[in-house]
């Protein structure tokens, strides 16, 4: 029996793991949850899943869900920030699963590795902000993280049971999103109704967008760096638009090794929470006998200048992708909140990152003043360029 705690369960990736846990009820309990404003579906996941504990965003969040349950099946309710960190490092679950977006998931993540916890980690934002500082704590503290993104459980998989040595390069494939074929000049005109449909995965708003700008595979880029110690000039981005090859590693002998599915987090969220085991899911398999086609291509750096910041940000190290990340995150949230266009989003990041002195140092007090910094500028270019 596996014990979790599971951190940003009301959303796309937390709602996927419950449904996970309430398939195979002999092999998980759900010791905390954690969620921000989503109070009628957290109700109704805490009466599902009868959880331990529960952390809402604030004091009055609190009161809210307390009064909504009855007094008999209420768990211990916590908020803020130090009931992120509480649930993170739960002492009955085993297992911390961080399904936060953006900044918000850095300190809990911290918690639960301190805690020694095996952490499933969906927060890339933590990766990306502060991969270094969270690796080494992991090693220090006996704390294992199981990727759960996609792209980085393939590598995962693909990378099992062998040495470092062998592995040549890593090839991220990515969808390309709803504009890869969209004429370049009209971009610029692009809704967030249009960027939030995403054609193959059905996810958050706030990575869809991401993955639009392809900024998501950028963050990629530096989440595997962190996750399997290569530099990022042996990361490689490829489009594959069908979202089918999930991701692939090039070994030193020229092969190429490809893990497969169809485009559905269940299997890799699954792989996370059960292992070394993997669950009989019953997914079904690509359609490869009804002449599926598989292609691929390079990136197209006109179309995508997030990708390029991105990698910009990964060979600058240091605090250079904290600020990246926390650009991108006022950028798409303005963008989303029509504040400005989708050709800004770019312009914002690439602006906070010009005025971006990048520490060399990864430590925790460099990279949250490195992302209130990157913050503030781009707010600043938003306010002064705002549509
Ligand atoms: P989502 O927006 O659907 O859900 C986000 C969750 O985080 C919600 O439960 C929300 O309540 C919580 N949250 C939001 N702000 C918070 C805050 N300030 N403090 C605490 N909790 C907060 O997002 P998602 O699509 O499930 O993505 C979650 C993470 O997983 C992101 O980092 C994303 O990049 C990553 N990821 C998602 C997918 C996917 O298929 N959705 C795939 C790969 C990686
Ligand atoms: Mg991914």
């Amino acid at each position: 029996m596996k014990r979790l705690s599971i951190l940003g369960s009301t959303g796309s990736i937390g709602q996927g793991a419950l449904r996970i846990v309430a398939r195979f009820p002999e092999r998980f309990a759900v010791k905390a949850l954690a969620a921000h404003r989503r109070l009628e579906v957290l109700a109704d996941q805490i009466r599902r899943f009868r959880p331990e504990a529960v952390v809402v965003a604030d004091a009055r969040a609190a009161r809210d869900l307390a009064a909504s349950l009855p007094p008999a099946s209420r768990p211990e309710i916590l908020c803020g920030e130090e009931g992120y960190r509480r649930a993170a490092s739960w002492p009955s679950a085993d297992l911390t699963l961080n399904a936060i977006v953006g900044a918000a998931g850095l300190l809990p993540t911290l918690a639960a590795v301190e805690a020694g916890k095996t952490v499933a980690i969906a927060n890339k934002e933590t990766l990306v902000m502060a991969g270094g500082l969270v690796t080494r704590r992991a090693a220090a503290c006996g704390a294992s993280l199981l990727p759960v993104d996609s792209e980085h459980s393939a590598v995962f998989q693909c990378l099992e049971g062998r040495s470092p040595a062998e592995l040549e390069r890593i090839l991220l494939t990515a969808s390309g999103g709803p504009f890869l074929e969209r004429p370049v000049e009209t971009l610029a005109e692009v809704t967030p109704e249009e960027a939030l449909r995403h054609p193959n995965w059905s996810m958050g708003a706030k990575i869809t967008v991401d993955s639009a700008t392809l900024m998501n595979k950028g963050l990629e880029v530096i989440e595997a760096m962190r996750l399997f110690s290569v530099p990022p000039e042996r990361i490689e981005v490829v489009v594959h638009p069908q979202s089918i090859v999930h991701s692939m590693v090039a070994l030193r002998d020229g092969t190429v090794l490809a893990q497969m599915g169809v485009p559905d987090m269940a299997a890799a969220i699954g792989y996370a929470l059960s292992y070394p085991e993997r669950l009989p899911l019953g997914q079904e398999l690509p359609a490869f006998a009804a002449g599926l086609t598989l292609s691929f291509r390079a990136p197209d750096p006109v179309r995508f200048p997030c990708l390029a910041l991105a990698l910009e940000a990964a060979r600058a190290g240091g605090t250079a992708p904290a600020a990246l990340n926390a650009a991108n995150e006022e950028a798409v949230g303005a963008f989303l909140e029509r504040r400005i266009g989708f050709g800004d989003i770019p312009r914002v990041v690439a602006h906070a990152l010009r005025r971006h002195a990048a520490e060399a140092e990864e430590s925790l007090e460099a990279v949250l003043e490195a992302d209130r910094e990157a913050r503030a500028a781009a707010r600043e270019w938003i306010v002064r360029n705002r549509a």
